[in-house]
């Protein structure tokens, strides 16, 4: 077994400065000298523990932290080489920044023999949490790690399934020092986590110094950042030179929405082919060749999705003016409040925008406008028509892990609007425009009864429906409990 990838925590540069660093030494204003009499036993000792940690630096002999010796420099070089420094040999300021900083205990170099083309032999992986870190409530710990193994899901043809057994092949665990592998943590900073390679055992296992402060936020260390990484090492990439790609091996708060460089994309996609989200006009199942007159034109295929199918299900449901727009996949069915008759056909056809599938839609009444949306991202629709380009769901004030939603439902009375993510909720209030505090919650202590992932939620007649998958439940809001179930293909009048 090789241990694939530490996710190094790179601290930036001005955070560190700002630190009481215990062996830094004062800046001085005079040039800094060639060769290497200006470095101090400590930097050198320093320099060692990380060469030989990364850098497969071999120890010398008595244990002593001498810097003479050709592979010294030239592990120094390989170094500097591989953060893109100048490649002296010499421990100048900007090599011992980046020695100091946080990083992955992952190496930067790697035994070929062990690295060469390891992949996990299926397409569906299991995880499991096993010990968690009291820095963040479960719920949110659970939902960070899905968020991060998302991110590699959406690039590649790999699904992740969570599972409670022992042997599944992910094992994520927060632990300190001495853990029972070969690679004790060190305490705060430092080496953060580190991933074993695919394979049986520990292979694809990820670990989380528990002496490191977890957040959720821009402080300490973000965890979806951290475990995103750590979960790129464990499908079997190695670390890049490339300070854009998710794969570099020092922490950084990434500057666009998409963790991924192309790198990173072409890495996975080497290993596990390319993502199964290309545009897909056809549905899984539930589609029947009916002729379908409203779909006549040639542009339109002759094609429609069976609404009766009793296994039917919906991404996203929301009122829009006086019509109620139900989602699935990149299919769309419009049912007018006082019409019998419902339009359908794919989303473009009514918005041509839209070439994606919604994954949660919402109403917002007093600004007659409904939000739409894809992942990260989302439209805002006024009338009829879509305005501008999508924006990041960031702009709820939704933390960076947050890549997708469930299901989302406004509820005018309050003025606040439900997002539920997985197995947590946050409430979002429309009128101030902020995230309401204390937040995310677990939807299972908040609505009795509802105790699985929600597919779709619409607010109607004062009462919430939940659509989780074929079924739909009425819940009261007041009451807080189900009042009732019905089929979701109900809604369609079947
Ligand atoms: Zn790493
Ligand atoms: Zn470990």
């Amino acid at each position: 077994m090789h241990l694939v990838l530490c996710f190094c925590v790179c601290v930036l540069p001005v955070l560190l400065l700002s630190l009481p660093g215990p062996c830094r030494s004062a800046p001085s204003l005079a040039p800094q000298e060639e060769g290497s009499t200006s470095e101090t036993q400590g930097d050198v000792k320093l320099a060692t523990e990380y060469l030989q940690r990364y850098y497969h630096l071999k120890e010398g002999p008595f244990g002593r932290w001498k810097r003479s010796g050709q592979s010294f420099t030239s592990s120094v070089q390989e170094m500097q080489l591989f953060f893109g420094l100048n490649s002296t040999g010499v421990l100048d300021t900007e090599t011992l920044e980046v020695m100091r900083s946080p990083r992955c205990g992952v190496p930067d170099v790697e035994d070929y023999i062990h690295n060469r083309g390891t992949r996990w032999s299926k397409s569906v992986i299991t995880y499991r949490i096993g010990h968690y870190t009291r820095d963040l409530p479960r719920g949110t710990i659970n939902s960070v790690v899905q968020s991060a193994l998302s991110v590699w899901a959406r690039a590649s043809g790999l699904t992740f399934v969570r599972s409670h057994n022992r042997n599944a092949d992910i094992k994520v665990e927060f632990v300190t020092s001495e853990h029972g592998d070969l690679y004790p943590f060190d305490g705060p900073r430092g080496t953060l986590a580190h991933a074993f390679g695919p394979g049986a055992g520990m292979g694809g296992d990820t670990h989380f110094d528990d002496d490191e402060h977890w957040t959720t936020g821009e402080k300490d260390f973000n965890l979806y950042l951290v475990a995103a990484h750590e979960f790129g090492h464990a499908l079997g990439l190695k670390h890049s030179r490339n300070p854009e790609s998710l794969m570099y091996p020092t922490y950084m708060h990434p500057r666009q929405v998409d963790l991924l460089s192309k790198e990173d994309v072409a890495n996975i996609n080497a290993l596990y082919g390319t993502s199964r989200s290309s545009p897909k006009l056809f549905p899984r199942y539930g589609w029947s060749p009916q002729y379908n007159p409203w779909l006549s034109g040639p542009q339109f295929p002759r094609l429609m999705e069976n609404k009766c199918a009793p296994d039917l299900s919906f991404d996203a449901v929301s009122t829009l003016g006086d019509a109620t727009f139900f989602f699935r996949e990149r299919y769309l069915w419009i049912k007018h409040n006082q019409q019998y008759d419902i339009k359908e056909g794919p989303i473009t056809n009514f918005m041509p925008k839209i070439e994606a599938n919604i994954d949660a839609a919402f109403w917002v009444p007093r600004r007659s406008t409904a939000y739409l949306i894809h992942e990260s991202m989302f439209w805002t629709v006024k009338g009829s028509r879509v305005r501008g380009k999508p924006k990041p769901l960031s702009t709820f004030g939704f933390p960076i892990w947050v890549q997708d939603v469930d299901a989302a439902v406004h509820i005018a009375k309050t003025g606040r609007t439900l997002f539920f993510i997985h197995d947590i909720y946050w409430s979002y209030n429309e009128n101030r425009r902020i995230m309401d505090i204390g937040f995310p919650k677990y939807i299972s202590e908040d609505f009795p009864g509802v105790n699985t992932t929600i597919s779709a939620a619409i607010h109607k007649e004062g009462f919430i429906h939940f659509f989780v998958g074929p079924q739909v439940y009425k819940y009261d809001y007041t009451q807080k409990r189900i009042v009732g179930v019905e089929k979701t293909n109900a809604w369609l009048g079947c």
